[in-house]
């Protein structure tokens, strides 16, 4: 068989991660340690085959560049302007307050100022797959808490693109290696100094950003618009990625902006058009392929020997990494007036180093900068503060329950016709992994998803004055059913803890109005198990999927095409009734 190095990296990566992520969920922990194990098995350090680093890598940033293309659909302007006030102080202080630590810690080593502050700038910043897919996860996006984490890393991206251009100055000024490979040809032809070289970074930033607010902002919606009249899902799916790794890339090479923050800016400009929706859909299966190889990629760089080596530097670069840096984020949120719950979400989502720490690290080893030892301990600091961030974040919801337990800013309020209190308060259990108040109906009907299909059944239900419950995950569909009277539980129904609050032992009926199978099917085995008289119907939309149900445990499956074929047969012969009927 010929070569192929590419082919056997995305195979060995998505392979191997697809089995340890099963086994890792298999043991309740969460995929994303499965994904990393597996780039350790695929890794130079571990036996057996070894995958292609630098592909592996260059494979990972396609899925930085996805995310942050999703971040961005999901981001205005707006949004990321109200929350400047406190994620640009925040993110420039606690940058400041781990560079900090870092740098004591590296003088006590005896490193130079110069190791120490790479060091230093290396544990400062978050990684922004990691962030953001413990904000997905938890559905934090639409939340303020939310807003302020994605604003906040926004700064520290930004913060590390300026890091990265001036750090070859800095090593000027230190007097070691100043040739990188990497200075900026245009500073260099210009013979520029520091100030010179951040000046130069801090304009191009500012030109690509404005070229985007000016040309992009016209042009990419109008592509999008056109794309989408021609009809074709094909043309349009390879829309938004052509646009969402065009702008990334001509961000990283013609403005020396990273390629996640071009992402980002691509994203954002769509999200002011009504086809973003959309887009962020077409762009999701390959976006979520391509972050599992970036957890791969991260594997791969990781050492397992490297624990036993410097155990004391280990622990002591991971407790600036997860204790240090998120202390510091803490105390900063309160100082701004945020609720405690605010505070420890953003300092858990920051607990943790990534991508920007190990690059930043090769290029403090390249310029002769940073000591290889500093960067072995930043590597085994990234992969172990990603692994232990769901650890972080559990921690973090238990002390946010025993301290805010009546407040706490992911609660919904929705009037309940009929209660005694005029709002009954539903909290979002995603948003702060607080199992929902339970709901105090009895013999009533629980309906899940509230789109197309459910809508119409709530209003049915409604007219019937029985009781009933609706259970909605989407954010604009719950901030919809707020201004409704519906006694509302907002989250997936296929979680058990969700189901558990609406009741389930004592319900009537169970009506599942969604249209995924898989989750579905989830819901209707929970149901049967916790109250075996329930009557279920369920939603279907193939044979394979009525089956599928049935099967579960769902007493009427009904098959949506089945349906709209009989009401289109019923009209025709309705129609031809009335032609066919004497005139008279
Ligand atoms: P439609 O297909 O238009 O009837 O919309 C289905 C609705 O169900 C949407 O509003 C979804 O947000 C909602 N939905 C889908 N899956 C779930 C789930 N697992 N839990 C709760 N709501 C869901």
């Amino acid at each position: 068989m010929h070569h192929t190095p590419l082919i056997a990296t995305i195979v060995a990566g998505l392979g191997l991660a697809f089995v340890f992520g099963a086994l890792a969920h298999r043991l309740r922990l969460p995929p994303l340690v499965g994904y990393l194990l597996a780039g350790v098995a695929v890794g130079p350090f571990t036996p057996g085959y070894v995958a292609d680093q630098a592909l592996a890598t260059e494979l990972a940033e396609l899925g930085v560049i996805l995310l942050m293309f999703g971040v961005g659909l999901h981001f205005s302007l707006k949004d990321l302007l109200s929350v400047r006030a406190i994620a640009l102080p925040g993110a420039v202080v606690q940058i400041a307050v781990a560079t900090l630590m870092g740098l004591g810690l590296a003088l006590l080593l005896g490193w130079t100022v110069g190791a120490g502050l790479v060091f230093g700038m290396a544990l400062s910043v978050a990684s922004t797959v990691v962030l953001l897919r413990a904000i997905q996860e938890r559905r934090l996006m639409e939340t303020e808490r939310g807003r302020i984490a994605v604003g906040w890393l926004i700064v520290e991206d930004l913060a590390m693109v300026i890091a990265l251009v001036l750090l070859p100055a800095l090593a000027g000024m230190f007097g070691v290696g100043s040739n990188s490979p990497v200075a900026d040809p245009l500073a260099s032809y210009l013979d520029l100094g520091f100030s010179g070289v951040l000046l130069l970074t801090l304009v191009k930033v500012g030109v690509f950003v404005g070229f985007m607010l000016v040309v992009g902002r016209r042009v990419i919606p109008w592509i999008l618009h056109y794309i989408a009249h021609t009809g074709s899902r094909e043309l349009f799916r390879l829309a938004v990625l052509a646009i969402a790794l065009t702008v990334a890339f001509g961000a990283a090479k013609l403005f020396g902006v990273s390629l996640a923050l071009g992402a980002f800016f691509a994203g954002m400009i769509l999200s002011e058009s009504p086809l973003s929706q959309r887009a962020a859909q077409e762009s999701l299966p390959l976006r979520d392929a391509f972050a599992v190889l970036f957890f791969v990629s991260m594997g791969m760089l990781f050492d397992p020997a490297s624990l036993l080596r410097e155990p004391w530097l280990l622990l002591a670069t991971l407790f600036i990494i997860i204790v240090g840096k998120s202390v510091a984020a803490f105390l900063i949120v309160l100082a701004f007036r945020h609720p405690v719950g605010t505070a420890l979400t953003i300092s858990a989502s920051l607990a943790q180093i990534g991508e920007f720490s190990f690059i930043l690290a090769e290029l403090g080893v390249k310029l002769n900068l940073l000591p290889t030892a500093g960067r072995d301990l930043i590597l085994a600091g990234a992969i172990l503060s990603i692994m232990l961030n769901p650890l972080v974040f559990a921690a973090v919801d238990w002390l946010a329950r025993r301290l805010e337990r009546p407040s706490g800013e992911s609660a919904v309020s929705i009037s309940h016709p009929g209660a005694e209190a005029p709002t009954a308060r539903v909290a979002a259990p995603e948003a702060s992994s607080d199992p929902p108040d339970a709901t105090q109906l009895t013999g009533h009907t629980i309906l899940v998803g509230h789109g197309r299909v459910g809508s119409i059944v709530a209003d049915a239900l409604q007219k019937s004055r029985r009781p009933f419950l609706i259970i909605e995950d989407a954010d604009n569909v719950v901030a919809k059913l707020r201004d409704s009277n519906f006694e509302t539980i907002v989250g997936n129904a296929a979680r058990s803890d969700v189901l558990k609050s609406a009741n389930l032992g004592a319900a009537r009926y169970l009506l599942i109005a969604i249209p995924g199978t898989f989750e579905a099917g989830q819901i209707v085995q929970q149901a049967r198990a916790a109250n075996p008289g329930i009557q279920i119907i369920a939603r279907a939309h193939s044979d394979a999927e009525v089956e599928h149900l049935k099967n579960m445990g769902a007493d009427l499956i009904i098959m949506g095409e089945r349906e709209i074929a009989l009401g289109i047969i019923r009209q025709l012969l309705a129609w031809q009734g009335r032609d066919a009927a004497p005139l008279g």
